[in-house]
């Protein structure tokens, strides 16, 4: 961070002034390192708050304030709105991976420290026996709307799991310099850029949050981030795709509208919005988010 102030120089008439010291966020490294999870962008709507939960079941100490910064970190950047809606049961992934969540019916994403695997409590996003601790992601419209002259895909859900049994500590320092490296607040914070449509940053830079490995770095947003999280937000106009909201409205319960399909279990509560348009409808995105690597010195 810098601090700023704007000053006028002197004309016939007016005096010199300066304006209040002000700050603006300055990130670290390349601002061209960034990525996009889908092209066009898929971003949410952000004249829209994002309501989310979290399950916190398997959660190490810490865990729900450090969430709580992410958001913001995320929100700052971004002008995306995020409202907390309380705690849930839901486990993004433990259907199995290509399947719509059943999130409480208020729900767009979920939070969740959980293990992984299949079955009560697990999630099939996160790898048996690997370096993965979380993974992020979406699902979107196939469908494109035209805002502002660029075209996106909106994002109705999103999902964050994280791996209840790898050990990081909290917070958003340096944290360890050997073992798992890292901090969960870093992780955190990679993973709600997937989940709001970021890719790993091309060209590399570890100095971004997105760089696909944890570091020794503070977490704060890079400057390839910064571009990033900017562009998919409040800056490029609100998103609204033509039949969306439509659909959701006419669908009563899920599978009310568009084709069935083995994703849209019928009667299940649910994001209405995304279980209201037919499979073919959704893509969904994510990456195998940050590898915290095991590192001795
Ligand atoms: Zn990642």
């Amino acid at each position: 961070m810098f601090a700023y102030r704007v000053a006028t120089v002197p004309k016939a008439g007016t005096s010199a002034t300066t304006s209040r010291p002000f700050s603006l966020a300055v990130g670290r490294g390349n601002p061209a390192a960034l990525g996009y999870l889908t092209t066009p962008p898929a971003r949410w709507n952000p004249c829209a708050p994002i309501r989310y939960r979290v399950n916190l079941a398997g959660a190490p100490a810490g865990a729900a304030a450090d969430i709580d910064r992410s958001i913001r970190q995320v929100s700052a950047a971004s002008g995306l709105r995020f409202v907390k809606a309380g705690t849930t049961r839901a486990v993004p992934g433990s259907q199995g991976r290509d399947v719509l969540d059943t999130y409480p019916r208020d729900t767009q994403l979920v939070i969740a420290f959980v293990s992984p695997g299949t079955g009560k409590g697990r999630s099939a996003y996160l790898p048996r026996r690997s370096d993965t601790v979380g993974v992020g992601g979406a699902f979107y419209t196939n469908a494109t709307t035209k805002v502002g002259g660029s075209s996106w895909h909106q994002i109705v859900q999103g999902y964050l799991v994280l791996d209840r049994t790898k050990k990081l500590p909290g917070g958003f320092g340096s944290g360890n310099r050997s073992g798992l490296i890292g901090t969960w607040g870093q992780v955190m914070m990679h993973e709600l850029g997937h989940v709001v449509g970021l890719d790993h940053p091309r060209p590399s830079d570890p100095a971004q949050i997105m760089y696909p490995a944890t570091t020794t770095k503070p977490a704060i947003w890079g400057a390839g981030d910064l571009v990033a999280l900017r562009r998919i937000g409040a800056s490029s106009g609100c998103l609204r795709t033509p039949g969306l909201e439509a659909a959701a409205a006419t669908a009563p319960t899920v599978g009310a509208a568009g084709a069935a399909g083995p994703a849209r279990a019928p009667g299940q509560a649910g994001a209405a919005t995304a279980r209201a348009m037919g499979d073919d409808e959704l893509g969904r995105v994510d990456r195998d988010a940050v590898q915290a690597l095991e590192r001795r010195h």
